[in-house]
């Protein structure tokens, strides 16, 4: 069983694998290590990965692409809006309200949901490392952008799970390249040194992430994180794209935005042209032949221009930048480096604005396209027993704040901050609450979140009942931001308080766990957690709900623990219903069903592709040896050598006509009837030659 860290870019995803030895980049199947997050539907399979890419011109409106910014979004959300300018394929609203993606598949009209389109991209990276790795594949971390909320991590999470991985950690992209970094690192300071900060600034296509870092041996601590989640390589594509689409609107009298395959072609070709720039600062040319009309265009373009188009652009990154040294709270002069990662970060403008912010010249010691995979790889090994790797202790941090609401009847507060801006996660916090009968805690993002609705969810605490004499009793409700960033109410519980006398009148009702509590100590029974944990866990209590009644509690356990009086404290484990984002259990069911049985589907047609292509090679072997093969030919008959060239032609002509899409059973039957012929002429041939051995062991018999 191997442990494997997938970077889910928007534009490409690296798996990274660790082993005994140290931390690997997988190559895909076209011994690539970028595998373009592109998915293709046709009318016999789905085509993933680098193919899916390959035929995206000639198939436009049935291969998806872009679809990480789609997760858990609804169909009219504003971000959607923006999102489509990049996106020729068609959407549709879902009865829930989701995005659904219109594509052909199969012959028939087919919607995806971003998530499944998700998940085949993942079946497919899950394929490639088992090829690579031969070995079977489940165990992973996933890297996610930090600005990700609860729903979009959860809608990844399903995502993975449909594809049939089981995911360790969602991962923030940002602390999985802190991790890659710092892990390697020899000369780290020691833990009563002051730590080593640094800045980390990861430009890829869709986003920009920002982090600030604190370093220790052995472990380190995110201490600040800026983005702008619509800041991205694609995003000076579209400018470079609308500048030429004016130019050669002037110049050609054409409009490549009326058609979205010849879009798709300026954006690829801009893209070339975007890269070339940041090695070269000259007036570069741009070329399309047969671009729109039959026209073939020309343009060009130098480093300068570029800028200058971009200046909107560069200046929000530039106040990303800020943003970050100010959270962060940390002065230049503290600064020990600022690594650079994502492909953006290879233009010159970018790194030009970093020096300026930063007062120092970006490092690029990190891997800028694997190490976020790599750091995923780390983490993923470090949370397996299948592997062992030196210990790091990763401290990461919530991006927003997170509030619980709550029915303020009891006289309380209706709501608090649980979670502040750039809390340290993962992270469980105690709350306590005075009640007599079942409530619910709303959950809401507070602060400025990249998504429409700050809404998180809704836990509802069951089975709370009041005291033998009707007062309120207390409950514990533990909240928590776990290892993927996603907040849960993970337990609730009912702390139920006898005189030690009373115990036997009631034991039998009991239910639960049980703790003997002198009063005035605190005895806390914290649930049962699944979650496997990246390192010891923190956790804090707060005492919510009526603060009068806490306070007056805290009072009367003391009075009464002068006394010394053994009370018999029982905590009673509470249900709890949540409310929040994502697929129920059953619609998970469903669609991993349909991704098993697309799966299934797809070898089918491998298969007969593999078949068909093993005749075709068939054909060539033997019309090769029939012309040149003189061995061959001497044990071939005229009129066998006629029939079999007459067939060898037409098979040739068959597999690219009428029989092309013929069924396995008949390529593979073919294929028999060619080799049975072939065998024969060997055995001829083999008898021929054996022969002349054969007369002198009967002469010498004889
Ligand atoms: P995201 O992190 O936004 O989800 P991603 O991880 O797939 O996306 P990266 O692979 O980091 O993104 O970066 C891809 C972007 O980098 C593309 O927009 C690409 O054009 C750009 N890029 C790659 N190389 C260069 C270069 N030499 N000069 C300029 N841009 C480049
Ligand atoms: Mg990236």
């Amino acid at each position: 069983m191997s442990v494997i860290g997938i970077d889910f870019g928007n534009e490409s995803c690296y798996v990274a694998v660790a082993r005994a030895g140290g931390i690997e980049t997988i190559a895909n199947d076209y011994s690539l290590r970028a595998t373009p997050s592109c998915v293709a539907l046709s009318e016999k399979n789905r085509i993933l990965g680098v193919a899916a890419k390959n035929q995206l011109l000639t198939n436009t409106m049935n291969t998806v692409h872009g679809f990480k910014r789609l997760l858990a979004r609804k169909y009219n959300d504003p971000h959607v809006d923006k999102e489509r300018r990049f996106l020729p394929f068609k959407m549709t609203e879902q009865p829930n309200g989701g995005i659904g993606i219109k594509v052909t598949y199969l012959n028939e009209s087919h919607v995806f949901s971003p998530e499944q389109i998700t998940a085949m991209l993942f079946t497919k990276l899950k394929d490639i490392s088992e090829n690579a790795l031969k070995t079977k594949v489940n165990d992973c971390v996933i890297s996610v952008p930090s600005f990700f909320t609860n729903a979009e991590r959860k809608a990844l999470l399903d995502a993975a799970s449909i594809a049939g991985l089981n995911v360790l950690r969602l991962m923030n992209e940002t602390t999985a390249t802190a991790l890659a970094y710092g892990i390697y690192k020899q000369d780290l300071p020691a833990p009563e040194e002051k730590p080593r900060n640094v800045v980390f600034v990861d430009f890829g296509h869709s986003s920009l992430q920002v982090f600030a870092c604190a370093f220790h041996k052995g472990k380190l601590k995110m201490l600040a994180s800026a983005s702008d989640s619509h800041l991205g390589g694609r995003d000076i594509d579209t400018i470079l794209a609308e500048h030429f689409s004016n130019d050669f609107q002037t110049r050609y009298h054409i409009n490549p935005r009326v058609s979205p395959r010849a879009y798709l072609r300026l954006l690829m070709e801009v893209e070339k042209l975007k890269k070339q720039m940041s090695a070269n600062s000259t007036k570069l040319p741009m070329s399309i032949e047969c671009f729109m009309d039959d026209k073939d265009v020309h343009g060009d373009l130098k480093r300068a221009d570029m800028e200058e188009l971009c200046g909107q652009l560069f200046r929000r990154f530039e106040e990303t930048l800020r943003k970050c040294l100010e959270d962060s709270g940390l002065r230049l002069e503290e600064i020990y480096a600022v690594e650079i990662v994502g492909g953006s970060s290879r233009i010159p403008a970018i790194k030009h604005l970093i020096e300026v912010v930063f007062g120092k010249q970006p490092s690029t010691t990190l891997n800028q396209d694997e190490a976020v995979s790599r750091g995923c790889a780390l983490q993923c090994a470090m949370l397996s027993p299948a592997i062992r790797v030196r210990e790091f202790s990763v401290t990461d941090i919530q991006n927003y704040p997170i509030k619980l609401v709550w029915d303020a009847s009891m006289g309380e507060d209706g709501e608090m901050e649980v979670f502040s801006h750039n809390h340290p996660v993962p992270f469980s916090k105690m709350l306590t609450f005075f009640r007599k009968e079942p409530f619910s805690l709303k959950a809401f993002y507070a602060g400025n979140i990249p998504y429409p609705d700050p809404y998180i969810g809704q836990f509802i605490v069951k089975d709370v009942k009041p005291s033998a004499d009707g007062e309120s009793l207390k409950v514990k409700v533990k909240v928590r931001v776990n290892l993927h960033g996603i907040l849960t109410v993970s337990s609730a519980s009912l702390v139920v308080k006898q005189d030690a006398s009373e115990q036997d009148s009631n034991e039998q009702d009991s239910v639960g766990s049980e703790a003997m509590e002198t009063e005035g100590q605190k005895n806390e029974t914290n649930g049962s957690e699944n979650e496997q944990q990246a390192q010891a866990e923190n956790s804090q209590e707060n005492h919510v709900g009526n603060e009068d009644d806490a306070d007056n509690q805290a009072t009367s356990e003391k009075k009464d623990g002068a006394k010394k009086k053994k009370q018999l404290v029982k905590t009673l484990e509470l249900p709890i219903e949540a409310y929040t984002h994502g697929y129920s259990q059953a619609e998970l069911k469903n669609y991993v069903e349909l991704e098993c049985k697309m799966v299934a589907s797809d070898q089918q047609e491998k298969e007969r592709i593999d078949a068909r292509n093993a005749l075709e090679e068939y054909v060539y072997e033997l019309r090769e040896k029939l012309s040149s093969d003189e061995e061959f030919t001497t044990f071939v008959n005229e009129n066998e050598r006629s029939t079999l060239d007459n067939q060898l032609q037409y098979l040739e002509k068959w597999l690219y006509e009428e029989g092309e899409e013929s069924e396995l059973q008949i390529f593979i039957q073919e294929l028999n009837s060619l080799k049975n012929f072939s065998e024969q002429i060997k055995t001829r041939q083999l008898d021929f030659e054996q022969r002349p051995a054969a007369l002198e062991e009967l002469a010498s018999v004889l």
